[in-house]
């Protein structure tokens, strides 16, 4: 019999961050998944949220992104600064959609 490690994405959904504790365990679960070589961090490639101020372009960023090698699906995570929430957002087929939240 082959073992075989499976992903935890499809239980997990995309949540707000709006307490430390929930930040806690959002950053052990994805540093856990990491260690077990199931997702591989990413650097964000695109911007969650884009707009412009008096002619210039702002970009944020989410702090990072994970790419789960299980089931190809793409996780975005931002960050907290409280009182501004944090976020975790998941496109199941891999695919940045872009802003949004
Ligand atoms: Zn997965």
């Amino acid at each position: 019999m082959v073992w075989k490690v499976e992903c935890d994405c499809f239980e997990r959904t995309e949540t707000s961050i709006d307490s430390i504790k929930v930040f806690q365990e959002l950053k052990d679960f994805f540093q856990e998944q990491v260690n077990k070589e199931i997702f591989i961090e990413k650097i964000p490639q695109q911007p969650y949220y884009v707009w412009n101020d008096e002619g210039e372009t702002i970009k944020w960023f989410a702090t990072k992104w994970y790419k789960c090698r299980k089931c190809n699906c793409l996780w975005e995570f931002n960050y907290p600064d409280f009182p501004i929430r944090g976020f975790v957002r998941k496109f199941d087929d891999g695919i940045y959609k872009g802003r949004g939240f």
